[in-house]
């Protein structure tokens, strides 16, 4: 098969100074895209900025043979981000939402400014920076996005509260980003990695860090931003050199009243318990048209109109 070229690409990466955004940044160098490095440069914590990080990494780019420039800018004001894009290179084809930080705390310890720090790099970063691109993707018909999750958000993780709701939030920014995007040739997806990297180096068990490099997640990004790629509205799960899809399902349910002029009592809650939480037939929904629609279904039934 032959390469993958991202050539006359341009490709943002936030957070590109080190760790996941680092070797992202690197494959799409390597594969003849401009890269826009953008870092702050500051700690894990959200503290301080510097312009080494990414400056280090555009020159690992150059080095390569490739084409980069750097970008200090924090993502909450993603539009100069773009706007580097613009100036240096003339265009922007490809942006990946990666820049991160974690304020770990059980939950009854969170601060406002934890979650308030959280929130504003991973959500609001990925929304104004998304947003700033999303008018020029629109006009060349043409875009790729990705938003990064994480397991944290989609199923829990103590500690992480403030994390794991901004995390799950860039699920729903991304699916409605996914609908608005489509007719414009604008896909977004999510895409749920684990990779060693300071964020997760007093996290994960260390014969496992070993093994977990970032430089085996970053060929499936790479592909979900490839023109030749369909893929749109996932969440893709990643890391140590396995990939796959992430979905919400819903169960058939239960119908919790027989006719339509009877009430729904708790009791028939209790008793349709485990029906309502049977997964073994639970279906993807693709829309919130399919949903609705199943709704009508369930009514159609009750109305004996099914
Ligand atoms: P990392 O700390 O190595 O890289 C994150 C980079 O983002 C850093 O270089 C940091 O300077 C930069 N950054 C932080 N705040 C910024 C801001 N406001 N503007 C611009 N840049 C900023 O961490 P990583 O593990 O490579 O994480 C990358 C992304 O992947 C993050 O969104 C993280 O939440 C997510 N993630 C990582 C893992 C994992 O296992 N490593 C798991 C799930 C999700």
């Amino acid at each position: 098969m032959a390469d993958l070229k991202f050539d006359g690409r341009v490709v943002v990466v936030t957070g590109a100074g080190a760790g996941l955004g680092r070797a992202y940044a690197l494959l799409f160098g390597s594969r003849g895209a401009k890269v826009v490095v953008n870092d702050l440069g500051g700690g894990r914590h959200g503290d301080g900025s510097s312009s080494n990080a990414a400056d280090a990494v555009v020159d690992e780019i150059v080095r390569n043979g490739g084409t980069a420039v750097a970008d200090y800018n924090s993502v909450v004001e993603g539009e100069k981000i773009i706007q580097t894009a613009l100036n240096k290179f003339g265009r922007v084809d490809v942006l990946i939402n990666n820049a991160g930080i974690l304020r770990d705390k059980s939950f009854a310890k969170i601060s406002d400014q934890d979650w308030d720090l959280v929130h504003a790099v991973h959500l609001k970063g990925s929304f104004k920076t998304t947003q700033a691109a999303f008018p020029i993707f629109k006009k060349q018909n043409y875009g790729r996005v990705i938003m990064t999750a994480s397991n944290s958000g989609l199923y829990g993780n103590f500690g992480q509260a403030n994390y794991s709701a901004a995390k799950l939030g860039l699920v729903g920014l991304a699916n409605t980003v996914a609908i608005e995007g489509r007719k414009y040739n604008i896909f977004c997806n999510v895409i749920v990695p684990t990779a060693a990297s300071r964020l997760t180096e007093d996290i994960l068990p260390p014969d496992l860090f070993a093994e977990l490099k970032p430089e085996l997640i970053a060929p499936v990004v790479a592909y979900l931003c490839h023109e030749s790629c369909q893929e749109n509205g996932s969440i893709i799960e990643a890391a140590a050199g396995w990939a796959g899809r992430c979905a919400i399902v819903r169960s058939n349910g239960a119908l919790l009243r027989q006719k339509p002029e009877d009430q729904v009592s708790i009791e028939a809650v209790k008793d349709n318990w485990s029906t309502i939480r049977n997964l073994s037939n639970a279906q993807k929904l693709d829309t919130i048209e399919d949903a609705t629609g199943a709704l009508m279904a369930s009514l159609d039934a009750l109305r004996g109109t099914g």
